[in-house]
């Protein structure tokens, strides 16, 4: 197969991206594998986090991530109509964070009615319970979660209905030609004449050169709680259990084995960073015993009413940057990346994946959004 594009990685960026280059009439191949159904024993690739459901909202931590997620937000209805699969569950957001009110001005240019909130409203609306003196912040619809393997399923179907080739297998090799390059790997070759690299924590390894990223383990709890339909998605600074600095969560949602789970997840304030040789290691445990006893305590203290159920637990990564923006751009000659999404990428993975797309173009940059906050760095 001769193609101009070949994406590897099919995870949300990746798959956004094809999905914007096909739709533009650009001949692409995206290829990268289904998330594992046994990662005990899967040897990887793995993407940052396989779970159901991720927080999406306008409200940002500053007025790029606010601008990439309202963008995308913008065109969810659409992508879900014309690929017939739905991702998106308008529940609400809760923020509690020191500057809440910034959340609030940034997220109202954009069209939110985000709104400052008090403890009492909050505990009588959704039965958490906030009173740490924190500012909070209620964002309601188009805020609330998405399915990120949903997401992911109807950007690849409408990349194949735009003509795209897709290619659910792992790249194992690359290799540079006079004319582009030949990507390989169990299932064939393809020679494509540019590369877009949206392969998340396992960043530029099938390259020779080397990405500024840091790969931060992470653990997340999901507990099983019958959905009341009360509980918005969360994220909160501080939480009482001090071990994290900073949690959030993903309201009840339907996992495969049938179970109905409010996942938790945070950042560990003390953690060693992952070189990505050893990233299928740390996905095949059940992640960090420390972090899954302060999530433990932190979703009993502010869901102080809720029943729950069984527990289990699950290791991913964050892949983070310096700047704490992703790396989208050209890393080496022929060869562009969009990667890193800092924990915040899944709401915003169209508008990234669109951005990724451009670079292929005449224009080359299509984004108000300064060129040099994405410049990859290499190391
Ligand atoms: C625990 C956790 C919770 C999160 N919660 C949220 C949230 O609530 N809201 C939010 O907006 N964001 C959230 N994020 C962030 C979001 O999930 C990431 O930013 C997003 O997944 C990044 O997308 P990506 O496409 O860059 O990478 P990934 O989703 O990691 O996808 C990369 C893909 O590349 C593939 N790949 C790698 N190497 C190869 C290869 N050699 N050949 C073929 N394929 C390859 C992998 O298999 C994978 O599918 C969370 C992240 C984590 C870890």
């Amino acid at each position: 197969m001769n193609i101009d594009i070949a994406i590897i990685g099919r995870g949300m960026i990746g798959a956004a991206a094809a999905r914007h280059l096909a739709e533009a009439g650009r001949s692409v191949a995206l290829i990268g594998p289904d998330e594992p159904s046994d990662p005990q024993t899967y040897q990887g690739p793995f993407a940052s986090h396989h779970d159901e459901g991720r927080i999406t909202r306008i409200a940002g931590r500053d007025e790029v991530w606010t601008e990439l997620a309202a963008r995308s937000i913008a065109r969810y209805s659409d992508i879900a109509a014309r690929s017939g699969v739905e991702f998106h569950f308008a529940r609400g957001m809760v923020a509690a964070y020191p500057d809440a009110p910034d959340w609030v001005t940034r997220a109202a240019i954009w069209g939110s009615e985000a709104k400052l909130i008090e403890p009492d409203w909050l505990r009588a609306n959704t039965g958490i319970a906030i009173d740490y003196g924190m500012p909070l912040m209620y964002e309601p619809a188009p805020a609330g979660h998405i399915d990120p393997l949903a997401l992911v399923a109807a950007q690849t179907t409408l990349t194949e209905m735009a003509g795209g080739s897709v290619i659910r297998e792992v790249v194992d090799s690359v290799r540079r030609t006079a004319t582009g390059f030949d990507v390989g790997g169990a299932w064939g070759t393809l020679t494509a004449s540019r590369i877009l690299l949206a392969t998340g924590a396992f960043g530029a390894d099938l390259f020779g050169f080397e990405l500024d990223v840091e790969r931060r383990p992470r653990t997340i709890l999901r507990a099983q709680l019958a959905d009341d339909g009360r509980i918005p998605s969360l994220i909160a600074m501080d939480p009482p259990d001090g071990r994290v600095e900073e949690i959030y969560w993903v309201p009840p949602v339907r996992y495969p084995d049938g179970s109905v789970c409010i996942k938790i997840g945070g950042n560990l304030k003390e953690f060693t960073p992952i070189a990505s040789s050893d990233l299928t290691d740390w996905f095949h445990t059940d992640g960090d015993p420390v972090e899954i006893e302060s999530l433990e305590a932190n979703l009993r203290a502010l869901l102080p009413d809720a029943p729950l159920g069984a527990i289990n637990t699950a290791p991913c990564v964050i892949t983070g940057t310096p700047s704490g923006h992703p790396h989208v751009g050209w890393a080496d000659d022929g060869v562009a990346v969009a990667l890193a999404g800092n924990g915040s990428a899944a709401k915003s993975s169209d508008e990234l994946g669109r951005i990724a797309a451009a670079l292929f173009s005449e224009a080359g940059w299509d984004s108000d959004i300064d060129q040099s906050v994405f410049a990859p760095q290499l190391t």
